[in-house]
């Protein structure tokens, strides 16, 4: 028996701002624990919030750049929970009026383009952390309490677990991009829920389990997939899927219940009398509004109808924002978007790939790395001399002027015919068999030529003067 997949996405993601939610203790990751608190954030008695306005407009922007209407009024709601990282035991978020409402992200599946709806996006405080000591017992970090979080709220228009996953990384990559956050999934600033449930087409959708702790994204592929076979085998065997949470723990491979699934009335949400409501004046969505970079959707149509690169090089070259914005410049150094763009997708994805690291470094500057690809399309340095160039470069030195670096690594291209001609002649008189399939036509011994000079000159022969000398010598 086959059935339909219906599952939604609760994406929680840190907002980088310098300071907290509603305090002004620090926003910062990998601290000594306990040092970046306050009375307020510690919900010590007496102590009053005051709200953030860059959570405010980062929330805002991200509401923007996923199509959300952005509510002109927005209310306080506490959350009421008893749990050791929170020390209030309600937690500052938002139900009624929460600050984006609507909006959707479409993203690519098998199918051709897919809408995913969301329902809203609220802003909230982040929890303290519990670290599980290893010397039994757990302790208790409370930098990230009152850490401003926004939650991605999906409506249920995700069919599989290669769609959810599709979602969550163009959803990462645009924030990342907008610069509301650093998604740092192994620093816990972006993690998600998902919820999941099964029925056949035409019926009603089935009961909704939810599935908690997923700390990256094929943590969320896997527990999705679990979970589908897992309600399926029910079904199949004609049990009952029961409403519930379940904990997914990703090294066994499988989901553990943890509670009984509570609604939302079991948290008892009423009004924070602490925090007025916050009114969004039209002005304000604007001016946040004019932040916005270009999203990489129109940046890469740009990039096809201004340069006339391929779609899937414009998408590539757009996908993060470092990356376009280093092709931006380099294009205004050097109009040649193509050669640029042909570069960036080689030689600089690999590089970073090598990197291994979540954020994307550059150690190359625009002014630097197109000198370079002038220096080659000039013909002052070849082809295999113009990558030794870019790797010495990015490895080791990318301050220095590339014509001085050409000297010092001596690799300036050699296109002295004289000079050349000498050399080949001397490999001629050495390869006499080699030159008679020459003159006889043979194409691969005109290569051998061109490989044994090259291998004199260190690669650095201008190998279209070598091949009008054979030409000339061979003939
Ligand atoms: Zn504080």
């Amino acid at each position: 028996m086959s059935y339909l997949a219906v599952i939604g996405l609760e994406v929680h993601t840190e907002l980088k701002t310098n300071t907290k939610i509603f305090c002004s203790c620090k926003n910062e990751f990998n601290l000594e624990p306990n040092i970046n608190c306050c009375p307020v954030c510690v919900g010590m008695p007496g102590a009053l919030p005051v709200l953030n306005k860059k959570a405010v407009e980062y929330a805002i922007k991200a509401g923007l750049a996923l199509n959300c209407e952005i509510n002109s009024l927005t209310r306080w709601e506490r959350k009421n929970y008893f749990y050791p990282d929170l020390p209030k035991a309600y937690q500052i978020s938002q139900a009624e009026a929460p600050i984006c409402l609507g909006g959707y992200m479409e993203i690519e599946t098998q199918n051709g383009p897919k809408k995913i709806r969301l329902n809203h996006i609220h802003l909230e405080e982040d929890a303290g952390k519990l670290i599980h000591s290893e010397y039994g017992g757990s302790l208790i970090d409370y930098n990230r309490g009152g850490v401003p979080l926004i939650e991605i709220v999906t409506e249920p228009d995700i069919s599989s677990a290669d769609e959810a996953l599709v979602f969550l990384e163009n959803l990462r990559a645009l924030l990342k991009y907008i610069g509301v956050s650093d998604c740092r999934m192994e620093q816990g600033s972006l993690r998600c829920d998902v919820n999941v449930s099964l029925h056949k087409e035409g019926e009603p959708l089935g009961t909704r389990v939810e599935m908690k702790n997923l700390a990256s994204f094929k943590a969320a592929h896997r527990a999705i997939t679990y979970e589908i076979n897992r309600q399926t085998e029910i079904l199949n065997s004609g049990g009952k899927v029961i409403q519930e949470t379940r904990r997914w723990d990703d090294q066994k491979g499988r989901s553990y219940s943890m509670r009984t699934k509570e609604d939302a009335q079991d948290y008892r949400y009423f009004s924070d009398a602490d925090l007025p409501p916050v009114k969004i004046s039209r002005e304000f969505v604007r001016k946040v509004r004019e932040t916005l970079p270009l999203l990489p959707k129109e940046r890469a149509q740009k990039y096809v109808e201004e340069y006339n690169l391929p779609p899937y090089d414009a998408q590539i070259l757009t996908s993060e924002r470092t990356i376009a914005d280093f092709f931006d410049e380099c294009v205004a150094l050097f109009d040649n978007p193509k050669m640029i763009s042909n570069w960036i997708m080689t030689d600089v994805m690999r590089k970073l790939k090598e990197q291994q690291t979540e954020d994307i470094v550059l150690p190359i500057n625009a002014r630097n790395f197109t000198k370079m690809l002038k220096l080659h399309l000039d013909n002052v340095i070849n082809q295999p001399a113009a990558k030794t160039l870019f790797e010495y470069m990015w490895d080791q030195d990318s301050k220095t002027d590339p014509e001085q670096l050409i000297q010092k690594l001596n690799l300036v291209q050699i296109s002295d015919e004289g000079e050349l001609e000498k050399i080949l002649q001397e490999i001629i008189q050495n390869n006499p068999a080699a030159a008679d399939d020459v003159r006889g036509g043979n194409k691969k011994a005109i290569a051998f030529f061109v490989g044994q000079v090259m291998k004199a000159t260190k690669g650095k022969a201008n190998p279209k003067t070598v091949n009008e000398l054979i030409q000339k010598l061979l003939s």
